[in-house]
């Protein structure tokens, strides 16, 4: 994939809309005050994809925010925080002859961070996820431990809780090698062939997940995307999505621990049809729609 320039019409109204789009995944929108002025009108059109140097990026907001705020690395800690309490106390109601405990945890944006990739994808002025960088730069280990996760898989080591690693990532004949690396990379417990599973030609992860179940009491299922958890929520709608989703609230906390991606995911997938959409006008402005399926029509 790469990005392709474009008319140069109505560029501002999609940097507004993207920005729109980038605020409502980040959760950060702030309303103006009772009585304020009136929201001015829009800026001069642009319809460009991001070109020149770059800052009218529809991703600049999402990966700044991955790359700086505190908030995003708070939400790991808190993650694993959640999944070290609902293991302390599956460890403290064992009873002999129970089956053993396990977590299955997912590892891209999970476990480790691909910062550095998506800074690359911002200095490169690409706004989609862009599949060929991704496969070069996944074998570079420049990928590092989310905040918290080391603590939180050592905990587990030493307290005997078997750790599965379940991924879905495709670079070819030497995938499986490069994600035991990355794993090593981490200090990971358990980082051999029978805790890792590497998904080359499906992202469907519950086969695997429910051959652990037969053998361990999963107490916690770790993610960034509700399809680590059940392959239910694998759906190209929102709405479904969402219902499905709000079907299973009890679930999130406790069951499954959901950690932080504005970037990419099967959220992009249910808004595009695809996980990983060209980076083309048509998906500029389907994303401006999704970004403003709730707006404020300034009356
Ligand atoms: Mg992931």
């Amino acid at each position: 994939m790469s990005s392709s320039p474009t008319s140069t019409a109505q560029r501002a109204v999609r940097w507004s809309g993207l920005a729109l789009a980038v605020l409502a995944a980040v959760g950060c929108a702030q309303l103006p005050p009772p009585g304020a002025a009136a929201v001015p009108t829009a800026a001069p059109a642009n319809t460009n994809g991001p070109a020149g140097d770059g800052v009218n990026n529809l991703l600049v907001g999402a990966v700044a925010w991955k790359q700086t705020a505190a908030e995003y690395r708070a939400l790991y800690h808190q993650g694993f925080n959640v999944a070290r309490m609902h293991v302390e106390a599956a460890l403290k109601a064992r009873k002999p002859g129970d089956r053993p405990l396990a977590v299955v945890t997912d590892m891209d944006d999970t476990i480790l961070l691909p910062l550095a990739y998506w800074g690359h994808l911002i200095e490169r002025n690409k706004d989609f996820f862009d599949d060929a960088v991704w496969d070069q730069w996944v074998p570079r280990n420049q990928i590092v431990p989310s905040p918290g996760s080391q603590d939180f898989l050592r905990f587990c080591k030493d307290n005997g809780v078997e750790v599965f690693y379940v991924t879905s990532r495709d670079q070819g004949e030497r995938t499986y090698e490069y994600a035991m690396e990355h794993l090593k990379l981490l200090g990971a417990p358990y980082a051999d062939t029978a805790h890792l599973t590497v998904l080359r030609d499906s992202s469907n992860k519950q086969p695997r997940q429910d051959e652990i179940a037969k053998a361990f009491e999963i107490v916690v299922y770790l993610g960034d995307n509700l399809n680590d958890f059940r392959r239910k929520y694998y759906t190209k709608s929102v709405d479904d999505r969402l219902k499905l989703m709000e079907e299973d609230r009890a679930m999130y906390g406790r069951k499954y621990v959901v950690f932080p991606n504005p970037t990419d995911g099967h959220w992009m997938r249910a808004i595009f049809g695809d996980s990983e959409p060209p980076p083309s006008n048509d998906n500029r402005a389907t994303f401006k729609r999704a970004a403003t399926r709730n707006a404020w029509d300034g009356k």
